[in-house]
């Protein structure tokens, strides 16, 4: 395998192309290496390359893993949170990606009050019709923003969204597409300048997600190597 610091340059240079190939400015997309599963030696390798920001999926693995890693590195949850796991996550995230339900909204909105943090969130939304995936649906998604929009402690920055797990290129662009769309459509409801954040592209589809508007692309296997199963 790759070392890691050579697999951050290659994903770099990706993320240049495809921002050059629609002229956007590569300062432009942020790059969370997702480190789920994988040992803390191995984010220090991702770090001593100079990325800072790196996402985790699980609540307990988040919790172990912080504490053990440098203080300056800018922390994102990208999975499905229990509202009992929030106190494992909390200040330590600087974004949740995963707010899927007004359930959690309320939850962390809640706990924020209780304990004086401030949350930044996107709206997880599931933009590919896959049944199996979290995330709320595009046509409950106006309703629900406008609801979690108006609690307290919370700071809606954007949308994410999860591609469609398929070959087929122009159902990946549909989804990112959407996501855009239904970005657009919230900020002509809300203030213009909030959610910038549109969180899309994993490691098999990050170029598409860049030439369709990501801001914020979350890649795990094209740094670190595969998780295996
Ligand atoms: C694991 C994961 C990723 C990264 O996936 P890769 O295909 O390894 O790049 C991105 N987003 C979420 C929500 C994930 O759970």
């Amino acid at each position: 395998m790759k070392k890691i610091s050579e697999n951050v340059e290659a994903v770099k240079k990706n993320i240049n192309e495809a921002c050059a190939k629609v002229g956007r400015r590569p300062d432009e997309i942020e790059l969370i290496a997702v480190s789920k599963t994988f040992p803390t030696e191995m984010i220090l390798q991702a770090y001593a390359a100079g990325l800072r920001k790196f996402g985790e999926n699980r609540a307990l693995e988040f919790r172990d893993k912080v504490p053990l890693l440098p203080e300056d590195i800018e922390w994102h949850f990208i999975g499905h949170l229990q509202t009992n796991k929030i106190k494992y996550i909390g200040r330590r995230a600087y974004l949740i990606h995963s707010v899927d339900s007004l359930h959690l909204a309320g939850a962390l909105s809640e706990y924020g009050q209780k304990n004086r943090i401030e949350f930044r969130v996107l709206m997880e939304v599931n933009t590919s019709g896959e049944e199996s995936k979290y995330g709320i649906h595009l046509q409950e998604a106006q309703d629900l923003f406008m609801q979690i929009d108006r609690l307290p402690n919370i700071h809606l920055k954007g949308l994410m969204t999860i591609g469609p797990f398929t070959e087929d290129e122009e159902a990946i662009r549909r989804a990112f597409r959407a996501l855009k769309q239904l970005q657009q459509e919230l900020q002509a409801k809300v203030d213009n300048r909030k959610l910038k954040v549109l969180s899309m592209g994993m490691s098999h589809d990050y170029s598409i997600a860049i030439e369709e508007g990501s801001t914020m692309v979350r890649i795990g296997t094209a740094i670190f190597g595969s998780r295996g199963r």
